[in-house]
């Protein structure tokens, strides 16, 4: 079979769904692999080195969707691809089926089968290699702090220099899911002081063996919604919260927040007052753009200054970092397709047996099968 890796259309996308050296591993399972022109380009990946890799480049999305039996994308294909899928492609792609029913009912109509990375269940262990969820959130955490970097003016080491002794910047980071992990080992090896807080105790260690330093809220509650994910906390809890947090901004120099719970908009953490207590040059990188914001005054996708204080609230930072998250993205499909293809014969099977790939199969040949049975855990 063919697999199609088109150019993204979404505007600002720099990511490619895979790579020249992921290309070769894919041609050893048995696969052909045509690559619209220009694919990789955003990415620094030119056709030339797609086509040392033994990729067929093809000219333009018509040919390539016509050309592919099975298409890889980042972005959840728009109305003009849509209208050049052909029936019987199998499309692996970010879909997030719960937010886009729309789109599911037109991609089920062209009698497609659509397996959405979003929706792997991310809680078997198999399915970690393929978690690009979590890759994507590492990188975003890692580049969130290098966004903050920029915008802040002063070192984030302290340092002795003959002109006089410099403090380490001080991090404060909301949230300590993978993004937030990354975020707190990236600004740790930069040298600041790194405090972070989570409504999910049981990552204290983790933050620990980063590098930062666990505050807790004072306050006991239980805090899991199911899946090693967060809940809406009491309004008690979020008093104490806020408390805590109004003292953490007017101390730190950079706040990064990345509190999320699934289905839910993003909890307001970061108050206007406690923006305006900041000191002024502080910078805060709000990662729940997409969900609403954790800071009452981001405005996402842009980076504003508000009482002195840069507030950066881009929703594109994977794609920032495009060659870094394209080739881990390529990574993860790789290792989806290693489970599709276990003969390793150029062939795929969509196993609804298998929990995984049950769980990311969103659309079997035009029917719909999501959402899928809880899976079982192994
Ligand atoms: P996420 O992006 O949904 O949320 C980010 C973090 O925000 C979470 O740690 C959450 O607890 C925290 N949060 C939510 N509300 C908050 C609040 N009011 N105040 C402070 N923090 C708040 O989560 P994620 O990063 O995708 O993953 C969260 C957890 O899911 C992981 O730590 C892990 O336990 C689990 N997970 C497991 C696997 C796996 O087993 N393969 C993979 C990915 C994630």
């Amino acid at each position: 079979l063919v697999i199609g890796i088109p150019r993204e259309t979404y505007p600002g996308e720099k990511r490619v769904a895979t790579v020249p050296e992921v290309v070769e591993k894919l041609i050893k399972l048995g696969f052909a692999v045509a690559v619209e022109s220009g694919a990789g380009d955003a990415a620094n990946f030119s056709d030339d080195t797609y086509r040392a890799a033994d990729a067929q480049v093809v000219e333009g999305a018509a040919a390539l969707w016509a050309a592919a039996d099975i298409v890889f994308k980042v972005r959840a294909p728009d109305a003009n691809e849509l209208a050049l899928v052909r029936s019987g492609t199998t499309l692996v792609s970010f879909i997030w089926p719960a937010q886009n029913p729309e789109l599911m009912q037109q991609l089920a109509a062209r009698n497609v089968t659509v397996l959405a990375i979003d929706s792997l269940p991310r809680q078997l262990s198999r399915a970690q290699k393929m978690d690009a969820l979590t890759s994507m959130a590492g990188i975003s955490g890692y580049r969130a702090v290098i966004e903050a970097a920029n915008a802040f003016g002063r070192f984030f080491n302290g340092q002795i220099t003959a002109a006089g002794k410099i403090p380490p910047a001080k991090v404060f980071i909301a949230g300590a899911g993978v993004a937030g992990l990354a975020a707190i080992g990236t600004a740790a090896n930069l040298g600041a002081i790194v405090r972070a807080n989570d409504t999910r105790p049981e990552v204290a260690d983790q933050v620990k063996s980063l590098g930062g330093e666990f505050v807790k809220v004072d306050y006991e509650e239980e805090a899991s919604g199911g899946g090693g994910y967060a809940k809406v906390m009491s309004e008690g809890f979020q008093q104490a919260q806020r408390e805590m947090y109004a003292k953490q901004a007017r101390e730190a120099d950079i706040v990064i927040t990345t509190a999320l719970i699934p289905g839910k908009p993003a909890p307001k953490l970061i108050t206007a007052e406690m923006v305006q207590s900041m000191k002024p040059g502080s910078v805060i990188v709000d990662m729940a753009g997409e969900q609403g914001g954790n800071c009452e005054l981001t405005e996402p996708g842009k980076a504003v200054v508000k009482h002195g204080v840069t507030i950066i609230g881009y929703t594109d930072l994977p794609s920032r970092l495009a060659k870094q998250s394209s080739t881990l993205y390529a990574s993860n499909l790789l290792r989806l397709t290693e489970e599709l293809c276990k003969t390793k014969d150029g062939k795929i099977d969509v196993n609804m047996e298998d929990d995984a790939i049950r769980g990311l199969t969103v659309i079997k040949n035009g029917e719909v099968t999501w959402p899928p049975p809880p899976p079982k855990l192994s």
